[in-house]
């Protein structure tokens, strides 16, 4: 199945969740999921929006709320999870940690993009650099000591500077130096970096069938 592109707010309708698709939008009151109750207030007949989901539901839902969160296709996202499973450790949060190490999540994580769609079209067009040699792979994976930047040539595009003005929490795993417009992976992302409302072991359950 390919990658989703049509309207992006309706995957985070049904989806219940904000998956961050639109940029800046997503974190502006204009972001049509923002605030909203999805249950009505007490005293009024509770409304349900969409069907009660069986258990294989539930965990399909999990796992396209992650593969829309980073932008991933079915087959990309499943040899990721078949490389989650060879490694040592607990699964669904190995998964996890190789969804974030990949580089377009860390170009918007670093805040040079406000979003992983921008992320992925900058690595795309050749501006990103990954220890000094263009990297022009979204999925490339950053290790520990892995020191992103902007081409020097690339360093005018406005797209960088309007989004690093607005100064998004960059996790702990990352640092940036702003003027430079340079990042570098200090260490491993943790669970606790990935801020989603993931229920991760319920992918592993529906792969595991
Ligand atoms: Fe739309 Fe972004 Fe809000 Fe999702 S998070 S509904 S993509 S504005």
């Amino acid at each position: 199945m390919g990658r989703y592109t049509g309207p992006k707010c309706r995957k985070c309708k049904r989806l219940k969740m904000k998956l961050y698709l639109k940029g800046d939008r997503c974190y502006s009151d204009k972001c049509p999921i923002e605030g909203v109750r999805y249950v009505n207030p007490p005293g009024e007949r509770p409304k349900r929006w969409f069907p009660r989901e069986s258990p294989y539901g539930t965990q399909l839902h999990e796992k396209q709320r992650v593969k829309y969160i980073y932008g991933l296709r079915e087959r990309q996202f499943k040899n990721l999870f078949l490389k989650a499973t060879k490694s040592e450790g607990v699964t669904g949060e190995i998964l996890l940690r190789l969804l974030e190490k990949r580089l377009d999540n860390v170009v918007y994580r670093l805040g040079l993009v406000m979003s992983r769609v921008e992320a992925r079209q900058v690595i795309t067009h050749g501006h990103i650099e990954v220890n000094g040699k263009k990297v022009n792979i979204p999925s490339y994976e950053a290790s520990v000591g892995s020191v992103i930047s902007v081409r020097e040539k690339s360093k005018g595009i406005p797209l960088f500077s309007e989004s690093l003005a607005h100064e998004i929490e960059v996790k702990d795993w990352l640092t940036i130096d702003r003027d430079k417009l340079e990042g570098k992976v200090i260490k491993e992302p943790g669970r606790e970096d990935i801020e989603y409302s993931i229920k991760e072991n319920l992918i592993v359950e529906l792969y595991s069938k």
